[in-house]
This record gives C-alpha cells, sequence and structure tokens, in this order.
C-alpha cells in the first residue's frame, strides 16, 4: 500500500547537512516508527513521502522553511549572567536546561559577554538545509486508536 494520511511507516533513514556530515541516523538501530499525516515528522519529508510503498528508497533535500524553520531573532534571549547557579562554568556553545512556562527547553549559550549571556532558543536544525536518505521499511493502515491517540502503538511504538 502507498504512505496517506494515518499510515503507520517504518522506515529507516539518514540525515545529513549540506557539508555530508551525518547529523542523525537509524542505521545500526531499530527503524523509526511514525503514524502519518498528523505532524510528527517535518512537514517537507512528510510530503516527499507521500504515495511511496514498501521497498522504496527517497532522498530529499529539504528546504528551511520545510524542516525546522529559518533562525528567529527573537528565539535570541540577552539574560544576566548572575542568573545561573550551578557548579558548571558557563562557556559559548554549551546547552543549558531553562525552566520555562511551558516546561523545560534546552537552549544554546550563543555569547557571553561580561555579565551578559546571550541564549539562542532555536532548533539547532533550525535554517538548515537538510539532506535526507529514506528506506521504506514497512506500510500499514493505523488502527482506530491509533488515529484518536495521534502516534503508533505496539511495536516500535507507544505502549499503553
Ligand atoms: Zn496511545
Amino acid at each position: 500500500m502507498k504512505i496517506s494520511k494515518h499510515s503507520v511507516v517504518t522506515m529507516h533513514y539518514t540525515l545529513k547537512n549540506q557539508e555530508g556530515m551525518t547529523l542523525d541516523s537509524s542505521e545500526g538501530r531499530q527503524p523509526l516508527v511514525y503514524l502519518h499525516g498528523v505532524g510528527a515528522l517535518i512537514p517537507g519529508l512528510e510530503t516527499e513521502l507521500n504515495d511511496k510503498s514498501q521497498g522504496d528508497k527517497v532522498t530529499a533535500v529539504i528546504a528551511p522553511q520545510d524542516g525546522y524553520g529559518e533562525i528567529r531573532k527573537d528565539l535570541l534571549h540577552v539574560v544576566p549572567k548572575s542568573g545561573f547557579v550551578g557548579d558548571e562554568e558557563l562557556m559559548e556553545g554549551m546547552q543549558v536546561q531553562l525552566d520555562t512556562e511551558h516546561g523545560p527547553q534546552i537552549a544554546v549559550v550563543a555569547k557571553i559577554s561580561g555579565d551578559e549571556v546571550t541564549l539562542d532558543l532555536n532548533h539547532p536544525l533550525a535554517g538548515m538545509t537538510l539532506y535526507f536518505d529514506v528506506e521504506i521499511v514497512g506500510v500499514r493502515a493505523a488502527e482506530q486508536e491509533e488515529i484518536t491517540h495521534g502516534h503508533v502503538h505496539g511495536h516500535g511504538g507507544h505502549h499503553h
């Protein structure tokens, strides 16, 4: 069967950046299992996988606006260094966990200047063109309960 809305797709994937460096891959691990058409994957990749079938190999180049979005300046926050407590010394490039009203969030320390720390809350893959190699391992129709929950149950999925 072909991949369409509410297909349960099993796939192996490798994600590379423009320089050809592997950022993420299912190689050597269990394949990824997801419910198609509900936003589980970035929009550009779901679009590329529409109508594909088991055994298909898909190479997709995803622009930032169809991936994790462009880098947003409003997601750069300048905060006082004195607001950070803990043993570890702050360094540019390190990740810190913030407690926000939406729950814990990871930010990257983009810049330290005197007592001012610039935190970058953009997704690490924001602003990047993404190169995917995908192999479709399996396609099946979702159970009604999976559609209601918005995720996959059973092998490779959530267990309740
Ligand atoms: Zn569930």
